[in-house]
């Protein structure tokens, strides 16, 4: 099976099982949804939403969130980890935003990662989610998938995100990368997967990675391209 027949398969597979992804970070509007993601490092989904309504009851924008006292800020968020960082990155954010955008999210890649604070993967999450502009956010999961499923050989983010854009249609690429995480975060729990009984790695992985991934585990999820086929 090639490549673009594999990713074939996996669409399908995702459309049937993981229709209509929801978006996972509650907000209500861009620039709520830029802070949730800032939010959102190493941190769940469940956990933000929990602590973003409080957020936004006090401070709904870049404006008011520029004003809003650090100190305040840090409680606020304190209990999604990283609190002292990811307090300075979101007050400097609202702060650029207000000086260069009159408080507004720029509907641009490139002029959401000048932001500070704001990689790559975040701004693209802003893009696809916010504004509905075609983007394909990878993260750790997606890049473990895409390895596993022999969709992208490659070691770093970037170059899966390349490769994975390439396989799929542009009009597919925000919800597919939200049907992976999902579907990651569905099958991909138990500590002792089972391969053979999963729905797509059963015919999608290649018999060396599944025996390293037996032998190796999680070690290999950042050097997937060592047990996956080109083709
Ligand atoms: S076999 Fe393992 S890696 Fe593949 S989808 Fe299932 S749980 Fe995830």
């Amino acid at each position: 099976m090639t490549r673009a027949e594999r990713a074939a398969r996996v669409l399908e597979i995702l459309d049937r099982l993981m229709p209509s992804p929801a978006i996972p970070l509650d907000h209500a509007d861009p620039f709520q949804l830029l802070v949730a993601v800032i939010l959102s490092a190493q941190c769940t989904d469940a956990r933000v939403n929990l602590i973003t309504p409080a957020l936004f009851a006090r401070a709904p924008d870049a404006a008011t969130m520029a004003k809003l006292h650090p100190m305040t800020l840090r409680m606020l968020i304190k209990t999604c980890g990283l609190a002292p960082s990811k307090a300075r990155a979101i007050r400097r954010t609202a702060n650029t935003l207000v000086k260069r955008y009159g408080g507004q999210v720029p509907r641009d890649l490139t002029l959401l990662e000048e932001l500070p604070g704001v990689g790559h993967k975040t701004a693209s999450v802003v893009v696809a989610q916010a504004f509905g502009d075609p983007a394909f956010p990878v993260d750790t999961h997606i890049h473990r998938l895409a390895g596993r499923w022999q969709l992208s050989r490659a070691r770093t983010v970037e170059e899966v995100e390349a490769d994975l854009k390439e396989l799929f249609p542009r009009a597919r690429w925000n919800e597919l990368h939200l049907q992976m995480i999902y579907f990651g975060r569905a099958h991909c729990t138990a500590k002792f997967h089972d391969p053979a009984a999963c729905p797509i790695c059963s015919w999608a992985m290649s018999k060396a990675r599944a025996v390293a991934e037996q032998t190796l585990g999680s070690k290999l999820d950042l050097a997937p391209d060592r047990h996956t086929s080109r083709t």
